[in-house]
């Protein structure tokens, strides 16, 4: 299963779940606009966890470098029952947002994920279903004491709302991410992901910057096989970037298809896998021998004595 809990702007008491599965179709009554008593009371003690995509929107808003970016506005955290690394917004020592203010949002348009979805949280299991596809897709409202949306004289359907908060987006922009934390959630944590692995995860979901330099600067191109066209739009897109980098470490981490690894590579590797087995092989002829010499000569001593 996959659901926005991931980077869920609630407080995540499942009583202010409300318990009805609901479609793109169905109903919502809910309104938020600076006229509610309560503008702005969810935009503090909270956890926003922040996407590639927030990451990248956020920092190109703010005209920063992501290590910038990273420094300056996010604090360090693991994804949703995980091991995997990733950011969450640094609140401000008062536990607010640091981009709330008393009318409103200042980066409305690029705010993060968490905000669009709330407080509409989506669900999407696939348990028994084939990967890639979805076996049953449903929403669900969140319903917090202090949240007067719901009191609002508005209704609308959830397509309508989502359209409205710009979440179809993000969800085509985040799918990639998602897939490979819910992959990993549901192998537990008694599978173990290397330091190494989880390093190269951080690096790739939240700094695109360093990642490209690492593509082009590193042995990555004489291991992996990546036509021109493809090696043009990561170098100079951004977006190409984040969704390959979601491709190579589904590949990496989980071994999925998707990323060519160069024939001559293979052909290395398998050498040195070779060339290690037979002085592997040799070690242990040279051992039985010597063990062997060893038990000729006790006997030898042995028949003299
Ligand atoms: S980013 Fe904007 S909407 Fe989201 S918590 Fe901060 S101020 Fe509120
Ligand atoms: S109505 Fe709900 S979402 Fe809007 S500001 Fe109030 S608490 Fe936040």
């Amino acid at each position: 299963m996959f659901n926005t809990e991931i980077f869920d702007k609630s407080n995540k008491n499942p009583s202010n779940i409300v318990p009805s599965k609901l479609s793109l179709d169905s109903n919502i009554k809910f309104r938020c606009h600076p006229g509610v008593s309560c503008f702005t009371a969810c935009c503090g003690s909270i956890k926003i966890i922040l996407t590639p995509f927030d990451i990248l929107r956020l920092r190109k808003r703010l005209k920063l470098e992501a290590d910038d970016f990273l420094l300056h506005f996010t604090a360090p955290t693991f994804l949703e029952k995980t091991d995997m690394p990733g950011v969450c917004l640094k609140l401000d020592p008062d536990g607010r947002c640091p981009f709330v203010t008393p009318v409103g949002c200042l980066i409305y348009s690029d705010r993060p994920s968490a905000c669009r979805y709330y407080p509409i949280g989506m669900a999407n299991f696939h348990e028994g279903a084939q990967e890639n596809q979805i076996a049953e897709e449903f929403y669900f409202v969140v319903k917090e004491p202090h949240c007067k949306g719901h009191e609002e004289d508005k209704t609308w359907t959830i397509r309508e709302w989502r359209a409205d908060q710009g979440v179809d987006l993000c969800d085509e922009m985040n799918k990639g991410w998602m897939e490979l934390v819910m992959r990993r959630k549901s192998f537990g944590l008694q599978a173990t992901l290397s330091e190494q692995a989880k390093k190269m995860f951080f690096m790739a979901t939240t700094d695109l910057d360093r990642f490209r330099s690492f593509i082009f600067n590193s042995s990555f191109l004489q291991i992996y096989e990546l036509d021109p066209e493809t090696l043009e739009n990561i170098r100079t897109d951004d977006i190409a970037l984040m969704k390959f980098s979601f491709q190579f470490l589904a590949s990496s981490l989980f071994g999925t298809q998707g990323m060519k690894i160069s024939e001559e590579k293979i052909a290395a590797k398998v050498e040195e896998h070779k060339k290690k087995q037979s002085e592997a092989e040799k070690r242990a002829e040279e051992t039985y021998f010597e063990l062997k010499q060893l038990r000729d000569q006790m006997q030898k001593d042995k028949k003299i004595s």
